[in-house]
């Protein structure tokens, strides 16, 4: 994508993270998705009158937690507001949210785009808020359903600073964020089925100009890669109106997937259109210091944390220590494996998750969850290769076997008598018969031609196949043949 190089491209996202509780926001409903129409819902999700909301604490600390990951201030004394606005899915008329006193404010993130240099990302606010219900218009002639089992879904919605330069760099915080959250269980981060979405504010200015363009906010974005490819687009067309002396209009801009393309959705409100106001049902939310000194005690090892310790417990390389603590099953996994190899070297296991399991995961579409190798069962097979009692070759087979049946790497060797032949012994017969068939190489070797040395060692491996440890089929035949 060759952008302009003339302008500057600025990014700034809202994203708004479902939290993984298990009731609702201000009700005793399942926070669940999935089931029939209508289904999860009570008084207070249908907004009669007279109903009152209880702020779940759960969605209290899960906020909390997320502030104190993004290294933001949590503010002790908060408050809830409304956001006044019609929507046929709304049946309050109003959304209960955070305005002048969110949460959290002042957090950063850093990202490592790919190829560039580690970047600070501000994170202007973070704040708790209702999610509404869901209007449904396909399969019905002339009219359209309303869904509320969505209704008080508690959703923390994390602003950035426009602080991003490239659909690039907004990828990397994407990912990163999203790490982020799954470490700390507060949300799935499952952008397909909208528990993790983002709205991009794109804007576009002459390079060296310090004031900011008008932005674009563009929605609908169902997967990182869709965020990207309409940051891309937006810009093309911002530099293009630009370009024609013509103004890029304050808008909401829907992503059209299909169509690879941005279109107008309706002029975008401005805040005091929202007439926002604190809600009066809801008293402030006073926190206490040993409450949020509780929860950082309770956090996860960190992504940031867990990929320095990677690489000073276990030797690992940046980029080795990168992969495997994208995701903290990835990493859980890779623990489990190094316990169950030692002595075996971690940097081995980490070849064996990278490189075998997770090309093997990848090509068949699968997460680290749903492997059919066991991390454990993984740092077995890693010792025996450590130990001889397999070869590295041989190691791929067995691990063949694990990944269709299961199973322990050990028992496997064993009932298919792949167990490694080190015995000298037994190995000399077979160097001796491969010397006698090929004389005329091993003439050749000794003229001085040594890299047939591997061709000697390919025919051993070969007649035993595959079983002979190559560590002994080399010496014997270097003794032999330098004779
Ligand atoms: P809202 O979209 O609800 O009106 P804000 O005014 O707080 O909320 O802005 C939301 C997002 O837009 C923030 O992430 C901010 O960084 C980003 N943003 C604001 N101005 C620009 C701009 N000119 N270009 C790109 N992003 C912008
Ligand atoms: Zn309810
Ligand atoms: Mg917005």
């Amino acid at each position: 994508m060759s952008i302009d190089s003339r302008y500057e491209t600025v990014i700034g996202l809202e994203i708004h993270t479902q939290l993984a509780t298990r009731s609702k926001i201000f009700c005793g409903c399942p926070n669940r998705f999935g089931s029939a129409p209508n289904t999860q819902i009570c008084p207070v999700c249908a907004a009669f009158p007279g109903v009152l909301p209880v702020l779940n604490q759960r969605v209290l600390d899960m906020a909390i937690m997320t502030g104190l990951a993004l290294k933001g201030e949590i503010r002790a004394r908060n408050e809830f507001s409304r956001k006044n606005y019609f929507y046929p899915d709304l049946p309050a008329g109003y959304q209960i949210s955070q305005f002048e006193l969110p949460i959290v404010e002042h957090g950063e993130l850093m990202i490592e785009p790919e190829g560039a240099s580690r970047k600070r990302i501000g994170i202007t606010r973070a704040h708790m808020e209702v999610d509404a219900g869901k209007s449904l218009h396909e399969g019905i002639q002339g009219a359209s359903w309303v869904d509320l089992n969505r209704t008080g879904t508690p959703l923390l919605e994390i602003v950035t600073e426009p602080d991003l330069r490239s659909a690039a760099e907004t990828g990397a915080f994407l990912k990163k964020l999203r790490s982020l959250v799954r470490y700390l269980g507060v949300c799935d981060g499952n952008m397909e089925e909208g528990s993790f979405r983002c709205d991009a504010n794109v804007s576009v200015r002459r390079l060296g100009e310090s004031r900011l363009g008008t932005r674009a906010e563009i929605k609908n974005l169902n997967s990182i890669r869709n965020v990207m490819r309409a940051i891309d687009y937006e810009v093309e067309r911002q530099i293009d109106l630009v370009e024609a002396g013509e103004r890029v209009i304050q808008e909401t801009r829907l992503w059209d997937a299909n169509q690879n393309q941005t279109r107008s959705m309706r002029g975008k409100e401005e805040a005091h259109d929202y007439r926002y106001f604190p809600e009066p049902d809801l008293p402030p939310v006073v926190i206490t210091a040993e409450r949020i000194e509780a929860i950082r005690g309770s956090m996860p090892e960190l992504p940031d944390a867990k990929l320095l310790r990677f690489q000073s417990e276990y030797g690992l390389g940046e980029y080795d220590a990168g992969v495997l603590t994208a995701d903290r099953e990835m990493a859980e996994y890779f623990e489990l494996a190094v316990g169950a190899a030692c002595p075996a070297d971690p940097k081995a296991v980490a070849n064996w998750v990278t490189v075998e399991l997770l090309g093997r995961l990848n090509r068949e579409g699968m997460e680290i969850g749903q492997s059919p190798v066991a991390g454990e069962a993984l740092g077995r097979l890693t010792r025996m290769i450590h130990e001889g009692v397999i070869s590295g070759k041989i190691a791929k087979t067995v691990f063949g076997h694990m990944w269709e049946g299961g199973g322990d790497p050990q028992k496997i060797v064993e009932e298919k008598g792949l167990v490694q032949v080190s015995d000298s012994g037994a190995i000399e017969a077979e160097v001796d018969r491969i010397l006698a068939a090929h004389g005329d190489k091993v003439e050749q070797y000794r003229a001085g031609k040594v890299q047939l040395l591997g061709f000697f060692v390919g025919e051993v491996m070969k007649a035993t196949r595959g079983k002979a440890n190559p560590g002994v089929v080399n010496g014997l035949l270097k003794g032999k043949l330098e004779a």
